[in-house]
């Protein structure tokens, strides 16, 4: 991936890259590969939920959905979540509309209020620290720094964070709270735990009795390809090794169904569960069960929510596979240029030799391509080589997916020629 000046420079001629460039510039383009956004077309699949449940208020146990109460979201809903969550049914919340939402929540819970396992609030503590696996979603960053929990990096591999540094951590480190985790399909370079490291993550001695796995399955169900990966039940491993109070699994529909609109997700050891419902008690009187009915209406069982999401993928495949074809057929030979070929989830990571992602970056802006801005993906918005870039390809129609890479890769190679 490292690559000197040279060797790049030797394939890149830079008056053809400036011409290129100047090129692009004059179409006076406005593109946006920043956020992984649903398109239209794919928030069009769920528009009929929008005339549910209609005079069907009732759940199947008769429960009135209009009304207060309900904490733990409506049954038919959880059972319909559960496995592919892989959450006891029991152990799963159904809330409102944001997963992220859920994860504040909990941050702001643990800090304020002694977590099952721990010795005190965690606002008492000297200092509170969370594990970063990077490149990651910036929103887990932000998180933290709103509420004043230092960030500690730990590199992705292709299977995972990497255990060894994350064990060696944890293990002697008691201000190490938790660790961020998006398991499948990761943001934003499509990694897949491997079960080996679920089950280390799930079992590794720590030295904070309340240490914490967030545990961010956003991606759980949104295959690229027909292959349905699957994953470890950090759950049940974590319960196996002693350490039931461990996990907390987050999920939602947010880009299965609506995105403003969906169900968020949260699973837990009973404990937690318990711990977590009786603080939220006095927040809200209970969550919004009649879009927890129009959901289970609209995607009614396993194999409705399967086949919805094969027409996601009908819809988004063709744009991955488009910043694929387009970076391999513009910069498949230039040397340090390299990006991930996701099989599901949302976002690419194209990686270009170091020093040059802030460039290419804000000569994409200047062409009018938006791109999330270098770093990111980072903690504190700073990567120190200088060369991860996130491109989100779902929201724009293909034809602009494919307009937006070739104006990318115009950037890539103009950065990288005159350098
Ligand atoms: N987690 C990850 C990993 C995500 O990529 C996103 C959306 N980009 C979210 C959570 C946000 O989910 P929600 O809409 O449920 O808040």
């Amino acid at each position: 991936m490292t690559s000197s000046t040279a060797d790049v420079g030797a394939q890149l001629d830079l008056d053809a890259a400036r011409a290129a460039y100047d090129e692009l510039r004059a179409h006076g383009l406005s593109l946006d590969l920043t956020r992984g956004k649903p398109s239209s077309a794919q928030l069009d699949l769920a528009t009929p939920m929008l005339s549910l449940p209609g005079e069907h208020y009732r759940a199947a146990d008769g429960t009135d959905t209009r009304n207060y109460q309900g904490m733990q979201g409506l049954p038919e809903l959880r059972g319909l979540f559960s496995p592919f969550l892989r959450v006891p049914v029991e152990q799963l919340i159904a809330f409102g509309n944001s997963s992220l939402e859920l994860m504040h929540d909990t941050l702001v819970h643990a800090l304020l209020s002694p977590l099952p396992g721990a010795d005190r609030r965690w606002v008492d503590e000297e200092r509170v620290r969370f594990l970063a696996p990077t490149p990651g979603y910036d929103r887990h960053f932000a998180l933290c720094e709103r509420l004043g929990i230092e960030l500690v990096q730990v590199p992705m591999t292709a299977d995972g964070p990497d255990m060894d540094v994350v064990e060696e951590i944890v293990a002697v480190d008691p201000s190490v709270k938790g660790i961020w985790c998006v398991p499948k399909y990761s943001n934003p370079d499509g990694a897949v735990y491997s079960d080996d490291t679920t089950r280390r993550l799930a079992s590794m001695p720590a030295a904070a009795p309340d240490f914490r796995i967030f545990w961010d399955n956003a991606y759980a169900v949104h295959h690229l390809t027909e292959h349905e990966v699957e994953i470890a039940d950090v759950l049940a491993l974590a319960a196996d090794a002693g350490h039931p109070d461990r996990p907390f699994v987050f999920g939602s529909t947010s880009k299965i169904t609506l995105a403003g609109a969906g169900v968020a997700f949260l699973g837990a050891s009973p404990a937690n569960v318990q711990w977590w419902l009786a603080l939220t008690a006095k927040r809200t009187i209970g969550p919004d069960k009649t879009n927890h009915l129009r959901h289970v209406m609209f995607l009614r069982d396993a194999d409705g929510l399967r086949e919805h999401m094969r027409r996601h993928r009908e819809l988004i495949a063709p744009k991955f596979a488009a910043v694929n074809r387009i970076l391999t057929e513009r910069l498949g030979s230039v040397s340090g240029v390299h990006w991930s070929r996701p099989a599901g989830g949302y976002f690419v990571t194209l990686i270009v030799p170091d020093g040059t992602a802030t460039e290419v970056v804000r000569l994409a802006g200047e062409a009018g391509i938006a791109l999330t801005p270098a770093g990111a993906t980072h903690p504190y918005g700073t990567d120190p080589e200088d060369r991860t870039i996130r491109l989100a390809p779902t929201f724009p129609e293909l034809a602009e997916v494919e307009r937006a890479m070739y104006g990318v890769t115009d950037c890539v190679r103009l950065a990288l020629a005159a350098r």
